[in-house]
């Protein structure tokens, strides 16, 4: 997959008006709203603008803070991370390294015996794809 370089009138017409505002205007779901916040199945999350494979089942875990937490991304070139000064608060955000749509943000603050960061992610941004073994 190339990157895909659409404009925000493309994307208005590919998206729902919720993934709109996450993804391109880098919105936040509420807290324990997402539809993946408290789901534990076995397979692949990929992003929801354009279907890039980001993370896997066996990096999620319960975090307590509302929203869908990976402890890794599934390959290294999943993802891009930008720091974000947005809120007065510097963040590092995660973002789709193929079509550039707001994810979330990585924090320091993930389990210690695995990798110690926290990809805090929105529903919106993730779809899912069950694995069938
Ligand atoms: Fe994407």
């Amino acid at each position: 997959m190339g990157n895909l370089a659409k404009t925000n009138q493309e994307w208005k017409k590919k998206l729902s008006a919720e993934k709109y505002h996450i993804m391109r205007e880098k919105g936040t779901e509420q807290p324990f709203s997402g539809q993946y916040t408290d789901f534990d199945e076995r397979g692949v999350y990929v992003c929801g603008s354009c279907g890039n494979e980001l993370f896997e089942s066996d990096n999620k875990f319960k975090s307590e803070c509302g929203w869908p937490s990976f402890d890794d991304i599934l390959s290294s070139d999943a993802v891009n991370i930008v720091t974000d000064s947005s809120f007065n608060m510097k963040r590092n955000e995660v973002v789709c390294s193929n079509c550039d749509g707001h994810l979330g943000h990585v924090f320091p603050d993930g389990p210690k015996e695995t990798t110690g960061l926290r990809y805090c992610i929105n529903s919106v941004s993730l779809d899912f794809k069950p694995k069938n073994n």
